[in-house]
């Protein structure tokens, strides 16, 4: 395992191959562990993790807890409606709230791009030692959840071994709502990093073929891309087209929560086209596994037979993997590097 150099986690643009082998490798190790009740680990005992989260959320929220509570964790969850924001409190402020109570890892989501950034950069400038990480922001990025997809993908390839090497050479298929979705771009960032043949599909007001080049260039503010070679991303319009010789199809939510203006003449024709059920997997030939980072729009997205179908559908696996995934991150934020990690023994990594 390579040297964890990250302060924070905001966005998968700043991650080598190192940084995903080392968070896979550990996510392999915290998966294979009982870490529930009486043997949790005591990475993380006496150390505040807090989540904020200021945008709705049923997964990435509970998963970053259970995941701190199984290191041993204190966990303090913020939540906007009942607290001094709505009188009037700044952001910065609650945030340094929680610090001053001894929060060391933030946990915060929030509908707006780049907050949890401009979070940590503000708590950096104030040397406060406090980490982030970004439960997605805008439609920016979600690192965990570009991690954690990243994961089952290398555990569905490689099962013994999923570093980012089972990626190599796949083809990956996103369809759907590429627009909205900080999902994809996250998985833009870790897909093609590892090697993997990205496929974005769906209509271009969904799916702009710009979207061809967002691995091209790091993204502003960025110096240089961590990653010396990226895998190919291309645009293709028919699902059935993009679906032949793929090892995976991603499906994403329409985020009709965000979209500013009619961008769908109606969902019906939007499953037709761009919707996944069993029928449309077996024209390809092969099995197909299928991912979606939730929440499904059953009979929008996929049918539901196909979402309750564990032998084509790795919803489930992603939610499993998504609390080891998480308990790596805070891991590696709170340790600051990889030593003595894993040894039970040591109370404080
Ligand atoms: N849960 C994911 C997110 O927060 C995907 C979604 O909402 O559709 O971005």
């Amino acid at each position: 395992m390579s040297a964890w150099t990250h302060r924070h986690v905001l966005d998968l643009a700043a991650f080598s191959l190192d940084d995903y082998a080392t968070v896979l490798e550990l996510a392999q190790r915290f998966r294979a562990m009982p870490t529930s009740g009486a043997r949790k680990l005591p990475a993380l005992q006496g150390r505040l993790v807090t989540t904020l989260f200021f945008e709705p959320s049923t997964r990435t929220r509970s998963s970053f807890e259970l995941a701190a509570r199984r290191l041993s964790a204190d966990v303090v969850s913020f939540t906007p409606g009942s607290s001094s924001l709505s009188k009037g409190e700044s952001l910065l402020d609650t945030v340094r709230t929680y610090v001053a109570m001894g929060a060391e890892l933030l946990v915060v989501r929030h509908r707006a791009t780049a907050v949890p950034q401009q979070l940590a950069e503000a708590l950096d400038a104030a040397g406060e030692r406090v980490a982030v990480l970004n439960g997605g922001d805008g439609l920016h990025s979600h690192p965990s959840q570009g991690l954690l997809d990243l994961f089952t993908l290398a555990r569905h390839f490689e099962p013994e071994a999923p570093g980012p090497q089972a990626l190599q050479g796949r083809r990956i298929v996103i369809v759907g709502d590429v627009l909205h979705s900080r999902v994809a771009r996250s998985n833009l960032w870790a897909l093609t990093a590892c090697g993997a043949e990205v496929v974005l599909c769906g209509p271009p007001t969904l799916v702009p073929d710009a979207f061809a080049d967002f691995v091209a260039a790091p993204p502003p503010g960025q110096r240089h891309d961590p990653v010396p070679r990226r895998g190919r991303v291309q645009v293709q319009r028919d699902l059935d087209a993009a679906l032949q010789g793929a090892d995976a199809v991603m499906t994403l939510r329409l985020q009709q929560e965000r979209m500013q203006q009619n961008l769908l003449s109606s969902l019906e024709g939007y499953h037709q086209r761009y919707g996944l059920s069993h029928t449309r997997l077996q024209r390809g030939g092969r099995p197909l596994p299928v991912l979606h980072p939730g929440p499904v729009n059953r009979g929008v997205e996929m049918t539901g037979g196909l979402l309750d179908d564990p032998a084509v559908a790795l919803v489930d696996e992603q939610v499993r993997n998504g609390i080891p995934v998480r308990m790596a991150l805070l891991y590696l934020l709170a340790a600051g590097g990889t030593q003595s990690i894993l040894n039970p023994s040591s109370s404080r990594p």
